[in-house]
C-alpha cells in the first residue's frame, strides 16, 4: 500500500472514519443497548476520537458537560451537542472535522458562544476553541490571536502594551465569531472594524485542510471571511490582525433622568455626527428588572464613549451635550489606555434574549426619540426586560467602499441594537409580552433604519436576512461559499448558501 500523507488521510473524512475502526451503528446497535448510543457514531469512534486529540473530548455523562454546553442566549439552551471537543491545536480541529464528516454528524465551532441565535450550538460536534486562546505580539505592528481568546484577554494583554485592535465592548464575546462578523467597538471610528484590520488567518475547510489564508494565498476567501459570518466557510484557528500605538485616551460615563431623553440623545447624535474620528458614542437606553416578576422596571439613560486625545479636548466636544440636558451623573477623565479600556469594558451576564439591529443614517428623529420613550414609559407589566443602544457609526469604517470586504455597511451615522431578554424559568407569556414589546418599538422606529442589519447581532426572526445583512454582496459570497465548501457541510440557519446547479 502506498504510504498516505497527513493531507491525503485528513481529507478523507470517510477513509478517516474506518481508519479509526469506526463500526457502523447498527452493528454496534446489536452489541451494545440502545440508551448507551448516541446519533451518527458508536461508543468507540467516540473513544477513538477522544484519544487522537491533544484536547479533551466530553461525553454527556462527564463532569462539566451541562455547562460547557451552555450557550450566551439561554433561549438556546435546549440544543445539547452529542460531544464537545475541547480543542488545543489546529491538528485537533483538523482531526474532529475529518472525524465528524467520516461519521455523517453536523459540527459546530464556538469561539465565545455568544451567537445571539444560537448558532454556536449543535445536535453534533460541538467544537470548543476557548483552549486555544494564544496571543503573539510581532512586534511589527501586528499580532495574532488564537481562534478562542475572548476579548477581554486579548484586550487586557494589547493595552498593557500600549497597542489597540478595535473590537467590541463585552469582556467574555470571542475573537472568532466576532471578526468574522465584522466587530464594531470604541476604536473603530479612528482604527476600522476588526475585519478591516485582519491580515491573515488560518482556517480549517470541510475536506480536513489547514489552510493559510491572505491577499497572496485566497483573495477570495480572505474577502468573504472579512464579513461574511462566522460558522460558514470552516473553522477558523488564528487570525493576524494589524494593531494601533494608542498614547493618550480619555473617557467619559454620563447618566440623565429619562425625562430628559429627548435633548440628550437628539444632542448626543449631532456631536457624534459632527465629531472627528477619535471620538465614539455608546447611547442605551434601558428599563433595569428589579424584581422576581416581571414589569418591575427602573428606566435609566447613559452615554459612554472614548476620545482618543486630552480630557479637554473631550470637555469641548461634550460641552453641547451637557448644555442640552444637565446629568445625574458625570466622569470625565484621561486614564491609562489599560485603565480606560477597562472603564468601558463590559462582562455582561447570559440570559435569553431577542435581539434586532439597524444602521440609521443620521439617527433618531425627535419624534422618534420621544416615540422610544413612550413605549418604555408603558412597558408591559408581563414582560422582563428591554433596552436600546445606539452607536455613533463611521468614521474610517465608511472610508472603505462596500464591495471592499463582504462587509457592506459603509455609511450609515448609526448602528442601533435593541434587546428583549426574559430568564430561563420564565412563563411563555412573559416571554411572549417581551419578545412582542421589542417587535412593536423596532416597527415604530423603522422610518429611521436604513433596511440593513448587522450580521452579528444575528437575528432569527430577520426574513430577508440575506439582503440585510449583506446587500450586493452576497452574490459573491454565495459564489465564494461555492468553491470552498461545496457540499454546505458548515451550516447554520443564516450562513450562506451554496449556488444550486
Ligand atoms: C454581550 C454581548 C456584547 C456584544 N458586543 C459587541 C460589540 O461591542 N461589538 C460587536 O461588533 N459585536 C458585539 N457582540 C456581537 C458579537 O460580535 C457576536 O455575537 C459574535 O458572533 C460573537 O462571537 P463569539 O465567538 O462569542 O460567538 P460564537 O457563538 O462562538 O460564534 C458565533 C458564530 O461564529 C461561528 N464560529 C465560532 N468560532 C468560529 C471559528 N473559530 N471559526 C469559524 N466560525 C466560528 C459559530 O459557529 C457561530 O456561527 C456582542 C454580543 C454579546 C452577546
Amino acid at each position: 500500500m502506498p504510504p498516505v500523507s497527513r493531507r491525503r488521510f485528513l481529507a478523507g473524512g470517510g477513509a478517516l472514519a474506518l481508519g479509526l475502526g469506526l463500526a457502523p451503528a447498527t452493528v454496534m446497535a446489536q452489541r451494545r443497548p440502545a440508551r448507551r448510543r448516541r446519533p451518527g457514531a458508536s461508543d468507540r469512534a467516540w473513544r477513538v476520537l477522544a484519544s487522537s486529540l491533544d484536547g479533551r473530548l466530553l461525553l454527556p455523562h462527564d463532569p462539566g458537560f451541562v455547562a460547557i454546553a451552555l450557550p450566551w442566549n439561554l433561549a438556546y439552551a435546549q440544543q445539547q451537542p452529542a460531544a464537545i471537543a475541547l480543542v488545543e491545536s489546529a491538528f485537533d480541529v483538523q482531526r474532529c472535522v475529518a472525524w465528524a464528516r467520516g461519521t455523517g454528524l453536523p459540527v459546530a465551532a464556538r469561539s465565545g458562544g455568544h451567537s445571539y441565535g444560537g448558532y454556536s450550538t449543535t445536535p453534533g460536534l460541538l467544537i470548543e476553541m476557548s483552549r486555544m486562546r494564544q496571543i503573539t505580539d510581532h512586534g511589527d505592528g501586528s499580532v495574532t490571536v488564537e481562534a478562542g481568546a475572548p476579548l477581554g484577554m486579548v484586550d487586557a494583554q494589547l493595552t498593557a502594551r500600549g497597542i489597540v485592535l478595535p473590537a467590541g465592548r463585552c469582556a467574555s464575546v470571542g475573537i472568532a465569531g466576532l471578526t468574522l462578523g465584522g466587530g464594531f467597538g470604541f476604536n473603530s471610528r479612528k482604527f476600522g472594524l476588526t475585519s478591516d484590520n485582519l491580515l491573515k488567518t488560518e482556517i480549517v475547510t470541510a475536506d480536513g485542510e489547514l489552510r493559510p489564508v491572505d491577499e497572496s494565498t485566497d483573495p477570495d476567501l480572505l474577502w468573504a471571511l472579512k464579513g461574511g459570518g462566522g460558522g460558514t466557510f470552516g473553522i477558523n484557528t488564528s487570525f493576524r490582525f494589524k494593531v494601533y500605538e494608542v498614547d493618550t485616551v480619555s473617557v467619559y460615563s454620563l447618566s440623565w433622568d429619562v425625562a430628559d431623553a429627548v435633548a440628550a440623545i437628539s444632542t448626543l447624535q449631532q456631536v457624534s455626527l459632527g465629531s472627528p474620528d477619535e471620538f465614539s458614542l455608546h447611547i442605551a437606553l434601558d428599563t433595569n428588572d428589579v424584581g422576581p416578576e416581571p414589569g418591575a422596571v427602573n428606566q435609566s439613560l447613559q452615554a459612554v464613549g472614548q476620545y482618543l486625545g486630552s480630557v479637554d479636548d473631550l470637555q469641548d466636544l461634550l460641552a453641547p451635550v451637557l448644555a442640552a440636558a444637565a446629568p445625574t451623573a458625570s466622569t470625565i477623565e484621561q486614564m491609562s489606555l489599560a485603565d480606560g479600556t477597562a472603564f468601558l469594558g463590559e462582562q455582561g451576564n447570559p440570559d435569553a434574549f431577542l435581539s434586532k439591529s439597524a444602521f440609521l443614517p443620521v439617527g433618531l428623529s425627535d419624534a422618534s426619540i420621544e416615540r422610544l420613550v413612550e413605549l418604555f414609559d408603558r412597558f408591559p407589566s408581563a414582560a422582563r426586560d428591554g433596552s436600546v443602544v445606539l452607536f455613533g457609526y463611521g468614521g474610517v469604517v465608511n472610508d472603505v467602499p462596500p464591495e471592499a470586504t463582504a462587509y457592506v455597511h459603509r455609511s450609515a451615522g448609526f448602528m442601533m441594537e435593541g434587546n428583549a431578554s426574559w430568564h430561563p424559568g420564565d412563563p411563555p407569556s412573559v416571554v411572549e409580552a417581551t419578545r412582542a414589546w421589542m417587535q412593536e418599538l423596532w416597527a415604530v422606529l423603522a422610518t429611521d433604519f436604513d433596511g440593513s442589519a448587522y450580521q452579528n447581532f444575528i437575528d432569527p426572526t430577520l426574513e430577508d436576512w440575506q439582503q440585510a445583512y449583506f446587500g450586493d454582496n452576497f452574490e459573491r459570497l454565495v459564489a465564494v461559499k461555492t468553491t470552498v465548501d461545496p457540499e454546505d457541510y458548515f451550516h447554520n440557519a443564516q450562513s450562506i448558501p451554496v449556488r444550486s446547479s
